[in-house]
């Protein structure tokens, strides 16, 4: 089943999900002065079109609220962690047009999380277990039998500070005991029962080097970072609901607001430390269909090299969304679209498309490309003709301005825009019949010149009365085609892309087939295209519509003026509702 999302204005002044009916009534109730938010990614990918939907709801709060909103980095597992990701990070969370208050770091709070868990023990709700992961699990127990406590629960405070000191020296092996809370093993929610709040692992970080053999686990870091930073409402996907217990219990028992000598090392150091309470509220996820967004599986692609690195244009990451064209705009108008519950759905990907088609078609001049030419000759101009036209950029637009297009006796067409033997209902150009050459006039074709069954030249005459702004201009032919002149055209590599799937769910696992066995094996096709000069001259990453072929984009990393290259974002409707693929 695809959810058809309820249709908004992207200019809607003003969006009232029930998240943002919360801030609103915490505002009003003087529950809290001003809303802080936070998008909290894990450095070991790059983002995808589902983080765009967090970022947009988190900044987008921050924007409608007034409120302040940190881009922090959960950098909590360093084994999977690179540089390489926080960059690109940066660079889209930007790129979608948001700014962050703060750049911070799990990481620089290792002190901080180091003092809270001291706090636990000496309170008596943490303690040092030896147990072994697979023991851990056996104790655990499971959701229909509570779990059993770990021998080493009852160790004395003294026993426990003494242990993760050493723990924290560096003195046992990876693996050799954890901290543990000291909750309930019995808990219907087995989130709470004893879970561990820190490893030992001796790996270096990217922030911290070597500084730390234990690393703090997710849960236990997320809820401090953000009550440290201030975060009044704590946004994240619905698979954390049944960890929100034990975000609570980890606020609640640190309790940074009553115990600020736990974070002086962080003031000391110049951090600014609004420390409050958060709350955590969930959401659902963004899910697309014809695409897979698990970080492991774009990772898995970019790896097996079944796509050309992480920018691919048929991947859904921002950073391949961005190569492939994708406007910024257009991924803002598809949250605003989707939305924000609790209700787990899958959107169409004819979803994403329809509002690139949108953000595009305001914003992309038009220009003339053929992609699959046949030369067209008109026989009653004369050898070496050269006109100037002039052409609006945009038929909706006049701002846009207009340009010359120059046209001469040669000039390419799209192959198909030819049948000798058509189909009924075919209105292009037929053998002595007529069409209209785009801001040119009507031309007839006389004859077809062929090499065996490759017809190579069309020969046609221009009616001299029916130029573009003549009476005889007027008179009705059913079909209009767009040409470049041969004489000037200029070459360019034009990259063809459709889905990277050809099923609409290539997670689902069946038959022994994986999401690699669905792969659309025309997602991408490269040809060689000639283009009006002015087209050749657009900056990388400009926008362009090439009438009647797409939405294109001027490659991001390839295009030069001298070796033009374009991307098609996306075709100009969808051709796959037709296909009955959607
Ligand atoms: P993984 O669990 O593989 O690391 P992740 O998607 O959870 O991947 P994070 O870097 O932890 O990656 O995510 C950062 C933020 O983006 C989190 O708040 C997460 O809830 C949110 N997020 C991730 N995927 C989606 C999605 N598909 N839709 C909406 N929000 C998402
Ligand atoms: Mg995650």
């Amino acid at each position: 089943m695809t959810a058809t999302p309820a249709p908004t204005d992207a200019t809607a002044p003003e969006k009232n999900d029930f998240i943002r009916q919360i801030i609103r009534e915490d505002l009003a109730s003087g529950k809290h002065a001003a809303v802080r938010t936070r998008f909290p990614p894990e450095p070991n990918g790059y983002l995808h079109i589902g983080h765009a939907k967090s970022i947009c709801l988190n900044f987008g709060i921050g924007r409608e609220f007034g409120g302040p909103v940190n881009l922090r980095f959960d950098d909590t597992n360093p084994a999977k962690e690179d540089p390489e990701y926080v960059e690109a990070i940066k660079e889209d969370v930007r790129w979608l047009g948001f700014e962050w208050a703060e750049l911070r770091h799990a990481s620089d709070y290792f002190e901080v999380f180091y003092r809270s868990a001291i706090k636990l023990i000496e309170d008596g709700k943490a303690y040092v277990c030896d147990l072994n992961a697979e023991q851990v699990r056996e104790y655990r127990g499971t959701l229909t039998e509570p779990g059993r406590n770990s021998p080493f629960r009852e160790r004395s405070v003294a026993e426990n500070l003494d242990l993760f000191t050493r723990m924290r020296a560096g003195e046992f092996p990876d693996g050799a005991r954890t901290l543990r809370a000291k909750i309930d093993m019995a808990s219907g929610n087995i989130n709470l029962r004893d879970p561990a709040i820190y490893r030992i692992k001796h790996v270096e970080h990217q922030n911290t080097g070597n500084a730390w053999p234990i690393y703090p686990m997710y849960d236990y870091a997320h809820c401090l970072s953000d009550a440290l930073e201030g975060i009044t409402h704590s946004l994240c996907t619905l698979e954390f609901e049944d960890h929100r217990p034990l975000y609570d219990w980890c606020v609640d028992h640190v309790d940074l607001v009553r115990n600020p000598h736990l974070y002086q090392p962080l003031v000391d150091a110049g951090f600014a430390v609004p420390a409050a309470k958060p709350r955590q509220i969930e959401f659902s996820r963004l899910n697309i269909n014809y695409t897979v967004m698990s970080k492991r599986k774009l990772l898995a692609l970019v790896d097996e090299g079944l796509v050309n690195g992480w920018d691919d244009p048929r991947l859904p990451t921002l950073q391949g969304l961005r190569r492939r064209g994708c406007p910024p705009a257009a991924l803002r108008l598809l949250a605003d679209r989707v939305g924000i519950s609790k209700q787990n759905s899958l959107i169409d990907f004819s979803v994403l498309e329809g509002c690139i088609r949108e953000v595009m078609d305001a914003a992309a001049p038009r220009r003339m490309a053929v992609i699959d030419p046949v030369k067209l000759v008109v026989t009653n101009l004369p050898e070496g003709h050269a006109e100037s036209l002039v052409f609006a950029n945009h038929p909706k637009d006049p701002a846009f301005g207009e340009r010359a297009v120059p046209f001469s006796r040669e000039v390419w067409i799209e192959r198909e825009d030819f049948m000798e033997v058509p189909p009924k209902g075919f209105h292009r150009l037929v053998p002595g019949g007529e069409v209209r050459l785009r801001g040119v006039g009507i031309v007839r074709c006389d004859e077809v010149v062929k090499d065996g069954d490759t017809i190579v030249e069309l020969r046609c005459t221009l009616d001299p009365e029916s130029r573009a702004g003549m009476e005889g201009a007027n008179r009705k032919v059913k079909g209009t085609i767009h040409w470049v002149a041969a004489a000037t055209a200029v070459a360019a590599e034009v990259r063809l892309y459709d889905r990277l799937f050809s099923v609409p769910d290539p997670d689902k696992d069946e038959a022994g087939k994986t999401y690699r066995d669905y792969l659309n094996p025309d997602s991408v096709r490269a040809v060689r295209g000639w283009l009006e000069p002015s087209a050749a001259t657009l900056a990388p990453e400009a926008p362009v519509q090439f009438e009647r072929l797409g939405f294109f984009t001027a490659d991001r990393r390839d295009h030069a003026p001298a070796a033009p290259v374009f991307n098609r974002t996306v075709t100009l409707r969808d051709t796959w509702a037709a296909k009955g693929g959607a």
